[in-house]
């Protein structure tokens, strides 16, 4: 009668929301061939960004850190460290004691850039910080000191030697304008000038995966990787000399910053790319860059999960169809947010509860589908960050004519540390693609200053020994 008929539109209406989201989730799920795939476009680029004749046209970019050893416990001192482009800006005072005593000490203190200024002239961004810095030194009474300084800048920069580096382009979330091209211990340099009341003496400009590097380093000599895993991502690792053509000489090492995050800038990564990641270009400050970046790092995923619950509702599948003011407002889904949805321990009403602060009204069965949503999202950031690592852990081990490379991986960043499963498919991923290959993931605590100040260290002892 009435009522099964009822029954079966009901039922029908339910396989057919079903089916259309599993076809919108589909190209989210990556096969074993097409993270073979990513891996080995990832090696390819690895290769051009290193050479000659291919690194000028290179997505990644495989920049020269000029840092050519990892720490040996005699470093010493005490260091300034600046920590600009990841969640937060900080200023740090590091103190390390070496022998015995071997050890490091912090104090710290963070400061905000305000959207204003992370978007506006330069000038006012490296004033800013220079207010930030006297401020730290007030604060610890050290105005008057003539501290040696480590600058964490975490954005690509084409280094011409431990202190210098240009800009070559601005990521995640600034875009200070006449910066790009300019050397940026030059710009902190003259805006110390500018506001002329204290003085430092800027020793190395490092890039947090270095930075991060180099901590583990500290404590495990077998760590010759640093990852990056935050609002953005990359990687460094240790590199042949005689590999990186873009510097003279043949012997040692010296570590590379990557900047995998423009792997893709090609097109070598469409066949993985959906209409979501398009459209999170689209709305993003650099498009058509960081295209891997924008599928990895805790900056976007929220934008492709949000981008993906627009679909759904515009098609009636979700939240009864009706699109919120809020689920149109950019950037409503932090790491933390994800984060929070994805933890294995939140019952579906929690779900519902984090949903509700985000100010999103859902049904039960919203939550349900949310969940999948941001599921499917970090696990596919997860695998093809795995299948990037594991193309860099072969190709170090190619280098030394291993058949078997032992080798730690230092990480840092709040979508690694945060996300309840992040690191688990990641680790997988790379089992499963490099599988001559015994990678540790070690976590770095506080990562960048204290691989800053440590980096610092070394190119001092150089600079006064010479
Ligand atoms: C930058 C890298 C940085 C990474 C992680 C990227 O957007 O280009 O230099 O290492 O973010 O902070
Ligand atoms: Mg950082």
């Amino acid at each position: 009668g009435k009522g099964a008929a009822m029954v079966t539109a009901v039922a029908y209406r339910l396989v057919s929301q079903r089916k259309q989201i599993d076809e919108t989730l589909a190209p989210f799920k990556l096969s074993l061939q097409h993270l073979q795939d990513v891996k080995d476009k990832m090696r390819v680029e690895l290769e051009r960004g290193l050479k000659k004749d291919t690194h000028h046209s290179a997505s990644v970019k495989m920049l020269p850190s000029y840092v050519c050893g990892t720490p040996d416990g005699t470093e010493r001192g005490k260091f300034l460290a600046l920590d600009l482009g990841g969640t937060n800006f900080r200023v740090r005072l590091v103190k390390i004691y070496s022998g015995l005593r071997k050890s490091i000490r912090m104090y710290d203190k963070i400061y905000t850039i305000p959207l204003e200024i992370m978007q506006g002239t330069g000038e006012e961004l490296f004033d800013h910080i220079v207010q930030c810095i006297s401020d730290f030194l007030d604060y610890m009474g050290m105005k008057n000191a003539r501290l040696p300084l480590g600058f964490t800048f975490s954005f690509p920069c084409r280094q011409a030697g431990i202190d210098k580096g240009s800009l070559v382009s601005w990521t995640k979330g600034f875009k200070a304008t006449d910066c790009e091209g300019q050397d940026v211990v030059d710009m902190l340099r003259e805006a110390m000038k500018r506001r002329n009341d204290f003085d430092l003496d800027i020793v190395a400009l490092v890039n947090d995966t270095v930075g991060t590097m180099m901590t583990c380093a500290y404590e495990d000599p077998n760590c010759e990787i640093g990852l990056i895993v935050g609002t953005g991502c990359n990687v460094c690792y240790m590199e042949e000399m005689r590999n990186i053509e873009t510097v003279e000489g043949e012997d040692g090492r010296m570590c590379v910053n990557t900047e995998w995050g423009g792997f893709g800038g090609n097109d070598c990564i469409e066949f993985i790319r959906t209409k979501f990641d398009r459209e999170v270009d689209e709305g993003s400050l650099n498009q058509g860059k960081q295209r891997y970046e924008k599928m990895t790092s805790g900056m976007y995923l929220g934008e492709i999960v949000r981008q993906i619950l627009i679909d759904l509702t515009k098609r009636g599948l979700l939240f009864r169809g009706q699109i919120s003011e809020r689920l149109r407002t950019m950037g409503i889904f932090e790491i933390k947010f994800l984060s929070q949805i994805e933890s294995d321990r939140l019952a579906l009403l929690q779900v519902r509860g984090i949903l509700q602060q985000l100010g999103l009204d859902s049904t039960c069965d919203d939550s349900i589908i949310v969940k999948e949503v941001c599921g499917v999202v970090s696990r596919r950031a997860a695998q093809i960050c795995g299948a990037g690592m594991a193309a860099v852990t072969d190709k170090i081990r190619e280098n030394r004519g291993l058949e078997q490379l032992d080798i730690t991986v230092g990480v840092d960043g709040t979508l690694y540390k945060l996300h309840p499963h992040f690191s688990k498919v990641l680790k997988e991923t790379v089992k499963d693609l490099a599988p001559q290959c015994d990678v540790t993931f070690m976590l770095s605590e506080d990562g960048s200053g204290k691989g800053a100040a440590l980096i610092t260290a070394v190119a001092q002892s150089l600079h006064s020994h010479t």
